[in-house]
């Protein structure tokens, strides 16, 4: 298939670009490298610069790309940046996401694949997560994944749009050529790497007090590569509606200083810090349903080989990508 990846500059997007080029696709990656880098692109990728927010020159590139199917991407998912600057995360990921919807129908294409969150849950009354508990988004980051959801309820209703939305939980780990390079990083795993490669002194902990055995956050860590077969199978046309994509399992984030400190042999001192805003004690995902209805189950389930490949990364790239 011919496919246009919005954000296939960024972390996952890279990855999931590989697997779609290894699985025989072509793929034009739609990214305003706000986020991206050009060398996250796969070689045999086209890149054309664009922003969401301009819907004309969207309607442009859906009329020379004539994609079959679109994988979206291109999103601010920064949790504590959404709490601080919702209109942000408004702008860019309801409406940019608005945008693509519109040249989407306008161009005649009935298919999208959207990166949605776990933050749509919010804090859950239950754990593991399945796809049928209430929406209670805790933070504005959420509160946008959850509006782009139901604004694709209506478009298919509507406009025939078919959509799958991948809930995920924390994306992590790398593949050989692609790995995890936020310009400002405030991601917990390759925090804590930077202290192993000597390029910070501690790592933080945002909060231990929560209700959780050790006292810090909980979270199900999915490797990217993982991520990205959910995303190849889903082109299917039999395949739609909603999926939690996680192991199953939560590590915290004391468990994952401990898994990156055996990985890399370094000893990595930590300083407690305040909770961060939005942040909810437990997020651990029911995969069941992905399962049963895509066939697909996390590969990686152990963070200690989850950190290793970030790892490998990192000592390959210590200073991430080029641009
Ligand atoms: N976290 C932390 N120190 C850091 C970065 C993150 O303690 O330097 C915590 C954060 O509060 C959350 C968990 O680690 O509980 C995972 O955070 P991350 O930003 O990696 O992903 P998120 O869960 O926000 O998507």
């Amino acid at each position: 298939m011919r496919v246009l990846v919005t954000g296939g500059a960024g972390y996952i997007g890279s990855v999931c670009v590989d697997e779609l080029m290894r699985a025989g696709h072509e793929v034009v990656v739609f990214d305003n490298l706000s986020e991206g880098h050009r060398a996250a692109i796969h070689s045999d990728a086209r890149l054309i610069v664009g922003d969401l927010g301009d819907l004309e020159g969207l309607h442009r590139v859906f009329a020379e790309v004539k994609p079959q199917a679109v994988i979206h991407f291109a999103a601010n998912a920064l949790v504590g940046e959404s709490m601080a600057n919702p209109g942000k995360y408004y702008r860019n990921n309801v409406g940019g996401g608005l945008n693509l919807l519109e040249a989407m129908v306008a161009a005649g294409v009935s298919k999208i694949v959207f990166s949605s969150t776990c933050a749509v849950y919010g804090i859950p009354d239950t754990l593991p997560i399945t796809e049928e508990l209430p929406f209670r988004p805790a933070n504005v980051y959420g509160e946008t994944k959850l509006t782009f959801e139901r604004m694709l309820r209506w478009y298919r209703q509507i406009h025939g749009i078919s959509f799958v939305a991948f809930r995920y939980f924390n994306a992590a780990g790398a593949i050989d050529l692609f790995g995890e390079h936020h310009r400002i990083e405030t991601h917990l795993i390759p925090n804590v790497l930077k202290v192993a490669l000597g390029q910070a002194k501690q790592c933080e902990i945002f909060g231990g007090d929560y209700p959780t055995p050790d006292g810090t956050c909980v979270r199900d860590y999915i490797h990217v590569s993982d991520l990205a077969a959910a995303h190849v199978s889903a082109l299917n046309p039999d395949v739609s509606g909603y999926y939690n994509l996680g192991t199953g399992h939560g590590f915290s984030v004391r468990e994952v200083i401990a898994a990156c400190e055996k990985v890399t042999g370094a000893k990595i001192p930590s300083v407690l810090k305040p909770r961060r805003a939005g942040d909810p004690p437990s997020l651990v995902a029911d995969p069941a349903k992905a399962r049963r209805d895509l066939g697909w189950q996390a590969h990686f389930t152990r963070i200690e080989d989850i950190v290793q490949t970030a790892w490998d990364w990192h000592r390959q790239h210590p200073t991430g990508y080029s641009d």
